[in-house]
């Protein structure tokens, strides 16, 4: 197979740049290797930022016809008190909301809506499993398909495989590790009928979880400290359960749900990011480039963000040649900024508030002074939704649209 660019991996990142450089008529692959997108373990959030992105493509209607549920004001418990994180009704934007839909709907709507373009071919159950080269050169990626090994030729590979991305080790791109220090539990709860709450994070002494409303059921995150995945298994799923409706008595009749550990998904947390994004003939994008922690919800929007400026940056290129490594390179040079302060919101969320709250032991825990100082001034609420809503630098939508497309 020969194309213009071959993108690996179908998660947010992926699929938006896919259907970007569709849209602008390149012809353009994108590999993932799983079956569906219909995996649990996929963050839910559709914020502001996105939904702007989607309107700009002329997508928002129909996709905000799917179920979702709508979230303005960000609140949670610490250590029993109320705590006021963001109010997205204060900004100035066209859907001042967060948009809690299931990736795979997300993901499946961006395939479907793509499938008008000729030049975007999707293909699931195919795996890149190495890079092809020519001398310092990536030439395209060999991958495992159902019906057997193929290798694709293309002028530009993307990877947007994810914080586990198979491509960036290949091309022996530097990582640099900024360290998490919680892993988390992932599970489901039952929900009844018109069971509803605002609340989405808990924060106890040795503990914190965040619940998402999926309609029908609750997605849960318990965070735990890392590596302590087998102490806390040590200790039984009951005395787990116990902890979390205790912390959360809205779960309650729900947990009944968890029967056992295979119930329970251990999904590790890491940040990091690379130094290069670029190799002749290759790019890395979303958390293949830079690994986000789950706090703020923001990884899945970052994704976005990159695969926005990333079409914006080449797309014109690519419609007749390649881009150098340089031209490739503009990527980094315009997404490094808001990377890295997204990266250190996050460290700092982690240092002074994960961390407290998961020491062991049974002490108070005390609201932090900046957290005070958010809930009690509102227009604070207003800045905390900025940058939760937006992001750092939002881009826009300026890659070509081809004729007929
Ligand atoms: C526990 C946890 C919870 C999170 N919750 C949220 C949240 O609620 N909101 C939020 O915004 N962010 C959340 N994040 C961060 C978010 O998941 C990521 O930042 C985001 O998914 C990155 O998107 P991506 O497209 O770069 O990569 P991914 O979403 O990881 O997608 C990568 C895709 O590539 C595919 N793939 C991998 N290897 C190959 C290969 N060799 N060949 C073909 N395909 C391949 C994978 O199957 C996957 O579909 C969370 C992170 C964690 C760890």
């Amino acid at each position: 197979m020969k194309v213009r660019c071959c993108i690996v991996g179908g998660g947010p990142a992926g699929m938006m740049l896919g259907y970007l450089l569709g849209r602008a008529g390149i012809d353009v692959v994108v590999l993932e290797k799983h079956a569906d997108f219909f995996r649990d373990f996929r963050g839910d959030t559709v914020h502001p930022s996105t939904l702007q992105v989607m309107d700009e493509l002329g997508l928002i209607d129909g996709f905000l016809k799917l179920p979702h549920q709508r979230l303005q004001k960000m609140q949670g418990m610490f250590g029993g008190e109320t705590v006021r994180i963001a109010d997205l009704s204060r900004l100035r934007v066209k859907y001042p909301f967060i948009a809690f839909m299931p990736q795979w709907d997300f993901l499946n709507f961006l395939r479907e809506s793509g499938k008008r373009f000729a030049s975007l071919k999707v293909m699931m159950s195919t795996e890149a499993i190495d890079l092809v080269r020519d001398g310092e050169c990536v030439t395209g990626v060999k991958a495992k398909t159902p019906d057997g090994i193929l290798d694709i030729e293309a002028d530009l590979t993307v990877a947007c495989d994810g914080r586990h991305s198979l491509v960036r080790e290949r091309a022996g791109l530097e990582i640099e590790e900024i360290g998490a220090p919680m892993d988390v539990l992932w599970f489901r709860a039952g929900k009844r009928e018109n069971e509803n709450e605002s609340l989405f994070a808990r924060v106890d002494p040795g503990k914190m979880m965040v619940t998402f409303d999926r309609g029908d059921y609750w997605q849960c995150a318990f965070v735990i400290p890392k590596g302590e995945y087998d102490a806390v298994k040590a200790r039984g799923l009951p005395a787990l359960l116990d902890d979390i409706a205790r912390m959360a008595p809205i779960l309650k009749p729900g947990l009944a749900e968890v029967k056992s550990w295979d119930d329970v998904k251990l999904l590790t947390v890491a940040v990091n990011r690379l130094k290069r994004w670029t190799r002749p003939g290759l790019l890395c994008i979303g958390d293949a480039a830079h690994a986000m922690s789950p706090i703020g919800g923001v990884g899945v929007n970052l994704a976005i963000q990159d695969a926005v400026a990333t079409a914006n940056l080449l797309a014109s290129k690519l419609v007749s040649g390649y881009p150098s490594e340089d031209e490739l390179d503009a990527v980094r040079r315009r997404r490094a900024f808001p990377v890295r302060m997204t990266q250190r919101m996050q460290v700092v969320v982690q240092n002074n508030i994960v961390n407290a709250a998961l020491q062991p032991g049974n002490q108070p825990l005390k609201v932090p002074l900046v957290m005070r100082l958010v809930t009690a001034v509102p227009w604070l609420q207003g800045i905390t939704a900025r940058f939760v809503g937006l992001g750092v630098r939002p881009e826009h939508v300026h890659s070509p649209r081809s004729a007929g497309n």
